[in-house]
């Protein structure tokens, strides 16, 4: 027999004069039932009996109690799944649940920390949950984080009990793929396939007028938009992610943050839907980021604001993962002294660039540098002198090389730049450029000291289509010598 059910929802209301407050004991067993709720009673607990989960599930719903004291393992809905329902529930999401089993098992503790009980008693310890229950009435149960519950709370009133278990599942399941896809975005090598790939991926489930991805400190905007809203869709992410005042920080060292668009054909939404959600993206305790989302429909729901959720909570290990990649790439590609880049990065990127101009048929040239009596330097000022004039003779030619060009230091105190769509006479005159810049700079030692240096240039072009970028470097090379010989601080061809 049930005891009648108190409507009032408040908890002064609730209770019943003379007892310390209300508990719902739900357990299969009635000897179990009799035994615990006696000892409750002699504290002075008004006790509600339910013989199964799904009766003391309704009990909770319709007056929320102190405390559920719940079975584990029940014939039906097992005390786990009651323990989801309820945190899943608006309305009883903060009615701590303890959960009773008959014996001690690693496994299931783990599982009752996850579905968000308050505490996990075995039944040989009656005395410890009467101390424990009378300490749960006034504390406020542990905030729910994301891992321990499975869903956004189905409305309250659909559905059967086990209809809404099973809601609760397949939201359980869809949020679990979806992390999944999340966390598998960690195997692109750089940031913009990744949102690229983040784009689709949400895009397919979530409907939004658009997405942005700010990664800390990159000066970088990502910006997945309808080609159609992409201005007003740029602006509004720059006011919800604040990047106007990042800017202005940007500004000061003369940076402007790098845009990044997917342009989406189709439109993605219209304008005048809900203001963008945003959420910080951490790995640790680190931010590595903002991402904001931008919801089609009027009020953001609260399956927008879970999938933000999910979205940033699994973001953060994928964008340190691409990031060390990337960071890794690029020191693997970079001369440690210069900054330039490394032989086999120019190699390998002349590679890449070639495969384009052989189809467009674009002359090639190549200059070939070698800084002057460089041996006298390090033996009259040391090899940190040496070091220093390799780093200023870098600087000068990464400055006088276009933006189009690679300039690369090839070995020792040669460098190298490839001149792209240049043929032989523009080529002289770049390589002309670079020398006569190089003999007119100083070069600070680091005593403080001004020197000069000069170079000799070695050029090769090539228009052919058979061209290798070895020959090319060879004949560069040969040129260079001829210009040693002929008195040094010279350009010659080859
Ligand atoms: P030349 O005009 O014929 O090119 O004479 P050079 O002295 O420049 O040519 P050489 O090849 O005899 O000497 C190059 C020197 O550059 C020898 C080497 O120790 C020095 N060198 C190579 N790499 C570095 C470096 O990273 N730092 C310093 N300080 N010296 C370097
Ligand atoms: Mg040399
Ligand atoms: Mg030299």
């Amino acid at each position: 027999m049930l005891d009648p059910i108190p409507t009032s929802p408040t908890r002064e209301n609730r209770k019943p004069p003379g007892t310390v407050g209300r508990i719902i004991l739900i357990d299969d067993s009635p000897s179990a039932r009799t035994l615990i709720g006696g000892r409750l009673r002699e504290h002075g607990w008004e006790v509600l009996e339910a013989p199964d989960a799904t009766t003391g599930a309704e009990l909770a719903m319709a007056s929320p109690p102190d405390a559920v004291v719940t079975d584990l393992w029940m014939p039906g809905i097992s005390g786990l799944q009651l323990c989801r329902l309820l945190r899943s529930d608006p309305v009883t999401a903060n009615v701590p649940v303890v959960l009773l089993t008959a014996s001690e098992d690693r496994r299931t503790r783990f599982w009752a920390r996850c579905a968000g009980a308050a505490a996990y008693v075995t039944k040989t310890e009656i005395d410890r949950l009467v101390t424990l229950v009378a300490e749960l009435e006034h504390a406020q149960p542990e905030t729910v984080s994301l891992s321990n519950v499975a869903a956004p709370a189905p409305s309250r009133s659909i559905g059967t009990i086990p209809e809404r278990l099973s809601q609760l599942l397949d939201a359980a399941l869809f949020e679990s793929t979806m992390a999944g896809e999340v966390r598998a975005l960690a195997h692109y090598s750089d940031v913009e396939s990744m949102f690229t790939e983040l784009t689709r991926v949400t895009s397919d489930v979530v409907s939004y007028r658009w997405m942005a991805l700010v990664p800390t400190g990159s000066g970088r905007l990502m910006l997945h938009a309808a080609k159609s809203a992409r201005a007003s869709s740029e602006r509004e992410a720059r006011e919800a992610l604040d990047i106007q005042r990042e800017v202005a920080e940007e500004r000061r060292r003369a940076v402007d943050p790098k845009l990044f668009v997917v342009e989406d054909a189709r439109p993605l939404g219209g304008e005048g839907g809900a203001p963008a959600l945003v959420a910080p993206i951490r790995f640790g305790n680190e931010v590595l980021g903002m991402l904001a989302i931008a919801p089609t429909r009027r009020g953001a729901s609260l399956d927008d604001r879970r999938m933000l959720e999910i979205l940033s909570a699994e973001l953060g290990g994928a964008l340190r993962m691409v990031g060390l990649v990337a960071e890794a790439r690029r020191i693997a590609a970079t001369d440690p002294l210069t900054g330039l880049m490394n032989r086999r990065a120019f190699v390998e990127i002349i590679a890449r660039d070639r495969s384009r101009a052989e189809k467009n048929e674009h002359p090639w040239s190549v200059l070939l540098l070698d800084v002057d009596h460089f041996k006298r330097v390090n033996d009259t000022y040391g090899h940190d002198a040496g070091d220093a004039v390799l780093q200023g003779v870098a600087a000068v030619v990464a400055r006088i090389a276009r933006k189009s060009d690679h300039v690369a230091r090839w070995g020792g105190e040669e460098f190298v730049v490839a001149l792209v769509q240049t043929a032989d006479a523009g080529a002289r005159i770049a390589a002309e450029r670079v020398r006569r810049a190089i003999a007119e700079a100083r070069f600070a030692l680091p005593n403080g000291e001004l020197i000069s240096a000069t170079a000799s240039v070695g050029l090769a072009s090539a228009t052919a289509l058979d061209w290798q970028l070895d020959d090319l470097v060879q004949r560069a090379d040969k040129a260079m010598y001829n210009a040693k010989h002929r008195g040094r601080n010279r350009v010659e061809t080859g």
